[in-house]
């Protein structure tokens, strides 16, 4: 389904302090004791002029649904390459709102964060667009500075999946 959002170059977000280099390449997320309601995430990569990225580079990461990262190990981070439609496929589970504790010119601060996946997208020989995406009608969206809410997610009305698709602005 096309829609308005497709035409709109997706925005960049902040990158935030828990994103790791070399995250395993994988779709699924889904590990044994992982907590949260199951999420199946799909869609397509294009650059400006809508023509599809085959091979773009895809990176995950998130928190649980109790808001917890993982920094031991690569649980629920994963990266992917997109399919010669542009496609890429995430098996996943919904994260919730969590608080951060920054730190800032020596002063701690803390931050609500509405739920949300982080992403980083990479087509060949481009700049990385590191952006977030959100859940319509999550009850802080509104609150979180940080949302956009051209990053909203298209959510199945039982909520099992998603759908968004990124445009680079390439
Ligand atoms: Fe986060």
């Amino acid at each position: 389904m096309e829609t308005a959002k497709e035409r709109t170059v997706t925005p960049e977000q902040i990158e935030g302090p828990y994103w790791l280099p070399g995250s395993p390449e994988r779709q699924r997320l889904v590990e044994d004791g992982i907590v949260g309601a199951p999420l199946t995430l799909t869609g397509r990569v294009f650059k400006q002029d809508l023509t599809p990225v085959e091979g773009a580079w895809v990176d995950f990461w998130q928190c649980d649904g109790v808001g917890v990262y993982d920094f031991e190990g690569y649980r629920l981070r994963g990266h992917q390459y997109t399919d010669a439609d542009g496609r890429y496929r995430l098996e996943t589970i919904v994260p919730v709102e969590y608080t951060d504790r920054l730190e800032f010119a020596g002063r701690q601060f803390d931050v609500h964060r509405t739920a949300h996946l982080h992403v980083k997208v990479k087509m060949p020989r481009r700049q990385t667009l590191t952006t977030q995406l959100y859940f319509p009608g999550a009850p802080h969206n509104d609150k979180d500075q940080i949302f956009n809410a051209a990053c909203i997610l298209e959510l199945s009305s039982d909520g099992r999946t998603a759908q968004f698709d990124f445009v680079l602005p390439w």
